[in-house]
């Protein structure tokens, strides 16, 4: 028996395991091990997907973007490190403020915690991950100064200095298994016993504990939860969000815009068009996004179709788009935006009643669509972000169409958090409200996304979640 299992070791599992096991408790780190494509057959086969109840699920033709592995997905991420604003976590108390109409099927709720109740843990995850803004590039100068002229406000992202937090696991005495857990185990109660799991050698065995963190990241916790017959009376999986994000492109003909300088962590944002920072009267859709020109990197072919979607036959001259791309490439800006997306009951995981992974398990399976919000908000941010670049000396801008990424780097929401069990899966600690020693951790918990990165909010509710643990448990 130990006192603590933790499910997953990406970020929110990391900081977990971390404060768990620095408060003296014994606790047991289950990591699944990745295939050749970084993410493990038992955890993330790819889940099917549709778009309405109605709709037969078709298998996706790959898992969710990610890691499989310590360190989790933000391995991949540049890290940028956002605290959210205010807006995202008042955005139903405040929707009325904001001139905005609040679409009838949407189920916008506030958090159960404010800024305020975040800020400690913010400091805390800052110190751990040296959060700090990146030198500028001659791109983000360009870009800056083009937002000064616009009026707006322009300020380096923050970004952790790694993309690596599992320092925090050394000397931390917790135990690290290679495993993949299959099923949280409860007793008569219906309390937390232990787990199942999956070894290196692929033999079942169980651990029992006095607690289990799940902090397997959206798809996989809800996955879990389902295949543990832990349904939150129908309420675990629904009312799944992801950032749809959205990029603009503009051509400075002649210009080096020193594509090869930076990555994604040196950029230059814009809060202006924020959900809470503008009037939504007559725009027909709540929220928004900050916007945000970096440099990203050279053009590797994979990235070329996307650059050259939306592109216009009077821009490329006649060129056919991706040869145009491949030989402008180097005088290709981009703005990219980060929307909110709405909490719809609708847009939900479920386990697929046909489709099954290799152990023949249930794959997850999506239903999500965007809603004429969506639309309505891609379109405003869009024209920013295009004006922006114009402002900057593009001389044409364009952007590929707008297209539903139910699969896409920042998920959320599948086991919501607040205060009451009729509207919520779990409290604001993390903690299941009728699972007693379940506690969920990652941006499964989130009642809205926010228009900005979710791995600094994480870590810091990860924080906060183990710190009560640590108190449930004495
Ligand atoms: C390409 C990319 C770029 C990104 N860039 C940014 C960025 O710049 N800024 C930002 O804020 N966010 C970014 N994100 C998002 C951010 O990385 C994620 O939100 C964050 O990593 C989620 O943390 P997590 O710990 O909840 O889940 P993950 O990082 O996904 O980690 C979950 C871990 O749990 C393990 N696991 C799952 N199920 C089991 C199981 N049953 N048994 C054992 N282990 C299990 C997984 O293998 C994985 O290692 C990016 C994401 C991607 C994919």
């Amino acid at each position: 028996m130990v006192d603590v299992v933790v499910v997953g070791l990406g970020p929110a599992g990391i900081v977990a395991a971390h404060v768990l096991a620095s408060a003296g408790l014994s606790v047991v780190a289950a990591q699944a091990r990745a295939d050749a494509g970084g993410r493990a057959a038992l955890v993330s086969p790819a889940p099917t997907v549709r778009t309405h109840d109605a709709e037969e699920a078709l298998p996706h033709l790959s898992p969710q973007a990610g890691r499989d592995e310590i360190g989790g997905s933000k391995l991949l991420a540049a890290p940028q490190a956002y605290r959210l604003d205010e807006w995202s976590l008042r955005g139903r108390s405040t929707a009325d403020r904001c001139g905005g109409a609040l679409p009838t099927d949407a189920d916008l709720v506030d958090w159960p915690i404010g800024l305020d109740d975040l800020a400690p843990w913010y400091d805390l995850v800052e110190r751990a991950m040296a959060v700090g803004a990146r030198p500028p590039t001659p791109w983000t100068d360009r870009m800056s100064r083009a937002a000064r002229s616009l009026g707006w406000e322009p300020f380096a992202a923050p970004a952790a200095a790694s993309k690596d937090a599992s320092g925090l696991l050394d000397d931390s005495g917790v135990e690290i298994m290679p495993a993949t857990v299959t099923a949280l185990l409860r007793g008569s109660t219906g309390a937390i016993t232990g787990v199942e799991y999956v070894d290196a050698l692929e033999v079942t065995r169980t651990l029992a504990c006095r607690a289990v963190v799940v902090a397997a990241s959206v798809i996989p916790t809800v996955r879990l939860l389902l295949l543990s017959d832990i349904t939150a009376a129908g309420k675990v999986g629904r009312w799944f969000m992801s950032h749809n994000s959205f990029v603009v492109h503009g051509d400075f003909p002649g210009v080096d815009l020193g594509r090869r300088d930076a990555g994604p962590a040196s950029a230059v944002a814009v809060a202006e068009f924020e959900g809470g920072g503008f009037d939504h009267t007559g725009l027909g859709f709540l929220g928004g996004s900050i916007l945000q020109a970096a440099m990203t990197g050279p053009w590797t072919d994979d990235r070329v179709p996307g650059a050259a979607a939306g592109l216009d036959p009077a821009t490329t001259n006649g060129a056919e788009p991706e040869a145009w791309v491949r030989a402008n490439h180097a005088s290709i800006g981009t703005v990219w935006a980060q929307p909110d997306q709405l909490p719809r009951w609708d847009n939900a995981i479920d386990l697929d009643p046909v489709h099954r992974d290799a152990a023949g398990r249930p794959v997850a399976r999506v239903t999500f669509a965007l809603a004429d919000d969506d639309a309505r908000r891609w379109e405003f941010l869009s024209e920013r972000a295009a004006q922006w670049l114009r402002e900057s000396g593009a001389r044409t801008t364009w952007r590929p169409p707008l297209a539903a990424q139910p699969l896409g780097t920042h998920l959320y929401g599948g086991a919501r958090m607040g205060d009451s069990p009729e509207t919520s899966v779990v409290d604001s600690f993390g903690r299941f409200h009728d699972v007693p020693g379940l506690v969920i951790v990652g941006s499964s918990t989130f009642p809205t996304t926010g228009g900005r990165g979710p791995v600094e909010t994480i870590e810091a509710l990860s924080w906060r979640s183990a710190t009560q643990l640590v108190e449930d448990l004495r």
